[in-house]
């Protein structure tokens, strides 16, 4: 009897999709290179998401 040993197929674990909101992110205001913090869920870093003006003409 020739019985060939299976070989354990490693289990790769998957790289985790991130649901929460990525760090290192940084403004979307063009000139803005503030990092926004992981907790800020807004696009635009404190400053400038305060400076957003409720009237956008567009
Ligand atoms: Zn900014």
């Amino acid at each position: 009897m020739n019985t060939k040993p299976l070989k354990a197929t490693p289990v790769i674990g998957l790289p985790r999709r991130t649901r929460t909101a990525v760090a290192g992110r940084t403004c979307t205001h063009e000139d803005c290179n503030t990092i926004l913090s992981v907790y800020n869920k807004s696009q635009f870093c404190y400053t400038h998401t305060r400076l957003r003006r409720p009237r956008t003409a567009r």
